[in-house]
């Protein structure tokens, strides 16, 4: 089954970026490929990876 929900346990901090809440940071998965915003609210939200294709290998 390739459909396995990843649990995002390896990832890699992208940068941080400010917003009218707060401080958001960004992580990327390097099992999946998803980004992974996480807000000063402590609020999770994820950018599913087939979304934003980079291209880099
Ligand atoms: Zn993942």
């Amino acid at each position: 089954m390739a459909s396995e929900q990843c649990e995002h346990g390896d990832v890699e901090l992208l940068g941080t970026e400010k917003g009218e809440r707060g401080v958001n940071k960004y992580f990327r998965c390097r099992k999946c490929g998803a980004v992974l915003v996480l807000s000063e609210e402590g609020v999770l939200y994820e950018v599913p990876a087939a979304r934003e294709q980079l291209g880099s290998r």
